[in-house]
């Protein structure tokens, strides 16, 4: 199984804000915003209905990532 190399700290991401270019941090999965199992199936349905198949199917791990500098929300795909 693929391992997603944020989760498990191998690799910072260094990803740019689309807003100001300052360097965003990484929040965390997406899915460790939600604690029960009822909205991890709203996070699924959520990708379906918003053109997020190739999550799902390429096992991409979702990450919020958050700018300091203007406190921007991106969710990043990370492959697994
Ligand atoms: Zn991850
Ligand atoms: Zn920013």
């Amino acid at each position: 199984m693929a391992i997603c190399p944020l989760c498990n700290g191998f690799n910072k991401a260094s990803f740019s804000c689309a807003q100001c270019g300052s360097t965003l941090e990484d929040s965390g999965r997406i899915i460790d915003y939600f604690d029960d199992y009822s909205a991890y199936m709203q996070i699924d349905d959520m990708k379906r209905i918003d053109g997020f198949q190739t999550t799902l199917q390429d096992n991409e791990c979702a990450h919020l990532f958050y700018c300091t500098n203007c406190h921007t929300d991106e969710i990043k795909f990370i492959k697994e």
